[in-house]
């Protein structure tokens, strides 16, 4: 079959390299895609957002399946152009409708979806611009520090954890008028959670459920888990604490009631759901919900995932997940993300990469970067996911790491503790 992947960044290079594994493939085609999806597959010049030139190629070139990496046009209603054209309307996309995107598109319809369905998460309200003495009123029954969410997607940065009650009603009020645009016309307040977390991925036809390897990622620029949030420094699989009594919560007081939650409210939902949890005290709850997979998680769950991963998107697609079989290895994976210098504020790009072709014994994601006359150049904040296995966590470390010193660019920079908080 032919298949085209949406998305640009190491996600979608490791589901590429994913898909590719799959004997079920004919032609895959990533759009946009970067230098290293270009090594595996067809790149397209196609913005993963511009539906109808995305119709016209699916139609030319007798795409099979959709998949989508990131969550904006699964935001946007990609799945709801294909079913209500008839033209595209039996190649299923692979992702929620757009209804039931808004669980990432908004923290305020996840959080009333997470209450109907008494999934664990942290107490909240939601108000607008004239709710402001209410809220104000609202974060004085908390205690600090205080999480503040733009309601809407804000690229990641529209989360607001604050320490000082008068800071976060001034935040509070720049955000409701207009700090983030629409995305915080509405705010949640909420509960701050203190706990480790994790990343717990579920795919799903809407009616059975496969629950992927659990990973955990490293949000922060600095070692220790300090400085700016990025969009991740690294990831490691599977997770010390996660163990299976753990994994048994998640499964039956988060997955499930997810899976049934959907279901009753009627809601159209075939692809993948990432749940963002905290373990608080030994128990499971929901921080946030994602409608795609997660990156860099992805970097190392497509390594855990030994099943035909195509065979599995087929059973998305035509509800026969169940009889699909799961097959996870049982080995560790770790990815290392190498940024640019400055990154996440400012940071130069065009550096030319070299020693790509002296890794041995991991596997590149590219992430930011670009072709420019057979040289590879740097062309984002993340530039490239070092991925490797390892009987041990320490074992697949070690050799991201000695790879990490074989790629150079100018202002190369990553963190030397990923995974060292853990067993
Ligand atoms: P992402 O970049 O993961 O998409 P986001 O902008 O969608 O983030 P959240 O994941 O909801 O926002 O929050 C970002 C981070 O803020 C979380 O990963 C977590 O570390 C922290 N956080 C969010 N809510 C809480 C909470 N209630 N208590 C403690 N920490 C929280």
């Amino acid at each position: 079959m032919n298949i085209l992947l949406l998305g640009n960044g190491g996600r979608e290079n490791a589901l590429a390299w994913k898909i590719k594994q799959s004997d079920k493939v004919q032609e895959l085609y990533v759009a946009p895609g970067n230098a290293g999806t270009h090594e595996i597959a067809v790149n397209i010049d196609l913005l993963p957002t511009d539906f109808p030139e995305i119709k016209q190629f699916v139609l030319e070139n007798k795409i099979d399946m959709v998949v989508v990496g990131p969550e904006e046009p699964l935001v946007r209603g990609i799945y709801d152009f294909f079913v209500n054209d008839d033209d595209i309307k039996d190649i299923p996309v692979i992702g929620p409708s757009k209804i039931g995107a808004q669980l990432e598109g908004s923290k305020d319809f996840a959080k009333q979806f997470m209450m109907r369905h008494n999934i664990p998460t942290a107490k909240y309200k939601s108000f607008s611009l004239d709710e402001l003495d209410e809220a104000y009123l609202f974060l004085e029954e908390l205690e600090a520090p205080y999480v503040l969410k733009a309601d809407g997607l804000a690229a990641g940065k529209g989360v607001l954890i604050i320490s000082d009650i008068e800071e976060a009603k001034q935040e509070l009020k720049e955000m409701l008028s207009g700090m983030f645009g629409d995305a915080s016309k509405t705010v949640v307040i909420e509960e701050f959670l203190s706990g480790i977390e994790c990343s717990v991925f579920v795919l799903t036809d809407g009616d059975s459920y496969k629950i992927l390897p659990v990973a955990k990622d490293y949000k922060r620029i600095g070692e220790g888990d300090t400085g700016l949030n990025t969009g991740g420094m690294g990831a490691v699989s599977p997770v010390s604490f996660a163990d299976d009594v753990f994994m048994k919560k998640v499964e039956d007081r988060i997955v499930i009631p997810t899976i049934e939650g959907l279901k009753k409210d009627k809601i159209i939902y075939k692809g993948f759901i990432f749940l963002g949890l905290i373990e608080v005290k030994g128990e499971p709850m929901v921080i946030e919900y994602n409608v795609r997979m997660g990156d860099p998680e992805t970097e190392v769950v497509m390594l855990r995932i030994k099943s035909d991963f195509v065979s599995l998107l087929e059973g998305v697609a035509i509800g026969t997940l169940e009889s699909k079989l799961l097959e996870i290895d049982s080995r560790y994976a770790v990815t290392v993300m190498l940024v640019s210098g400055g990154y996440p504020g400012d940071y130069e790009k065009n550096k030319e990469m070299s020693g790509l072709d002296k890794v041995k014994d991991s596997i590149l994601f590219h992430a930011g970067t670009k072709l420019d006359n057979n040289k590879v150049l740097t062309n984002g904040g993340r530039v490239i996911a070092i991925s490797s296995y390892g009987e041990t966590k320490n074992e697949a470390l070690s050799l991201s790491f000695k790879n990490a010193d074989v790629i150079s660019y100018d202002k190369k920079y990553y963190r030397k503790d990923i995974g060292f908080d853990l067993k």
